[in-house]
């Protein structure tokens, strides 16, 4: 009887470093400091000197993450209530919730197909014809299945303009881009400040939540630090009327232990990317497209396929699960009813087809069944 291939199984990812983590654990128990310790002192100045940039606070979770940020750069001056936000159509929709939140007005662009990044020069288009009117001063990329989506050209461009530049970095962590001069630059040190996730199916994952801020600019450190413990720049000196979306102790050691082996857990989601790309071949599927002067990092490997729910079953019959990422796009959430005019026909359509093949902790036997099982699919209609 042939073994099911689950989609993400975090169990088999995690045993092969369980003893690792544990024994991290258990120091934090013996250590007796949960909060505030060296262990969140440390994964923070790991993951700035990963990215190459002189700042990281650890937060509670991803969305907190870019909570923070914007609330920052609104407390810093740099944004205000009402402003645009450039922002792609089909992100998730934790991208556009702290928006919305903070009453900044997000701009939907549509995406550029082979990325699923935001189409930049959509961007830049809505900006000069737009700018003024919406008040566009921001944008928020989102590096969406670990590619990074960068355009430098526009992306200058739009900051000489006044415009900052935020990174959603939730699902591309060790991912990075070359510039022209030749330099690679890391996911998280391409805009103004970045968001992380450390959600648990995330290429690093916590034990629960996590998330981190990173930035080259002191002030929006100082003062996401601020607003993520009530507000307080000192003890009990509170500037600004904040939260507690602190990262702890117990995750930061246990992140410790992951970010550790970040090259090898990116280096595992692109060989078995490379098998996939080597060996699928279908008519009726679309294979992610490989960017130059680009290192991605696979947190999802999508196809796309007009017949997607006749494949999902297809496979599904042969014991192999997917997922899709994501089925609605957040103009089309039941809580956005209303909320955005405008059609977003690129957005909807990769919605309609994409589909997501299992990419973590996949021996190559099982890579190749999946691979061979998507070569094989033929639509009914
Ligand atoms: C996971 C994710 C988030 C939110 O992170 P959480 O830690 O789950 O709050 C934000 N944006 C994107 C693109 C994500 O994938």
């Amino acid at each position: 009887m042939n073994k099911n291939i689950p989609f993400l199984s975090l169990k088999d990812i995690d045993a092969p470093i369980a003893a690792e983590l544990k024994e991290a654990a258990h120091r934090v128990i013996d250590s007796g400091i949960y909060l505030h310790g060296e262990n969140t002192h440390a994964f923070e100045a790991a993951l700035a000197s990963k990215c190459g940039v002189p700042f990281c606070v650890g937060v509670s979770n991803g969305l907190d993450a870019l909570r923070l940020i914007f609330r920052a750069l609104i407390e810093t001056g740099r944004l205000a209530h009402g402003d645009g936000v450039l922002v792609p159509a089909n992100t998730y929709i934790a991208s556009i919730l702290p928006l919305t939140e903070f009453r900044l007005n997000p701009v939907l662009i549509e995406p550029d197909p082979t990325t699923f990044g935001i189409d930049w020069q959509k961007a830049m288009k809505r900006f000069h014809e737009y700018g003024d009117k919406l008040r566009i001063r921001a944008l928020l990329t989102v590096h969406l299945y670990g590619n990074p989506s960068w355009n430098e050209n526009v992306a200058s461009t739009l900051r000489s303009n006044g415009v900052t530049i935020v990174e959603d970095n939730a699902q591309a962590i060790g991912a990075s881009v070359k510039r022209a001069s030749g330099e690679w630059i890391s996911t998280g040190a391409l805009g103004d400040a970045a968001a992380f996730s450390f959600y648990p199916t995330k290429n690093i994952g916590a034990l629960g939540d996590a998330g981190a801020v990173t930035t080259s600019c002191a002030e929006i450190a100082d003062t996401v630090r601020a607003i993520a413990n009530y507000g307080c720049d000192r003890r009990y000196h509170n500037v600004y009327c904040g939260y507690n979306c602190r990262l702890d102790e117990m995750q930061a050691a246990l992140l410790r232990v992951k970010l550790h082996r970040l090259e090898e857990i990116s280096g595992a989601r692109r060989h078995t990317a490379g098998i996939y790309l080597d060996s699928i071949s279908n008519p009726d599927v679309t294979l992610p497209t490989l960017i130059p002067d680009t290192h991605q990092v696979w947190h999802q490997f999508p196809i796309l396929c007009k017949h997607r729910d006749e494949l999902r079953d297809f496979l599904s019959v042969q014991g192999i699960a997917t997922d899709i990422h994501y089925a609605v796009p957040p103009h089309l959430q039941p809580c956005y009813e209303g909320r955005f005019s405008g059609s977003f026909p690129v957005t909807e359509s990769i919605a309609d087809r994409i589909v997501s093949l299992p990419i973590a902790g996949i021996s190559d036997e099982d890579t190749k069944k999946v691979a061979r099982a998507v070569t094989d699919f033929k639509p009914y209609k």
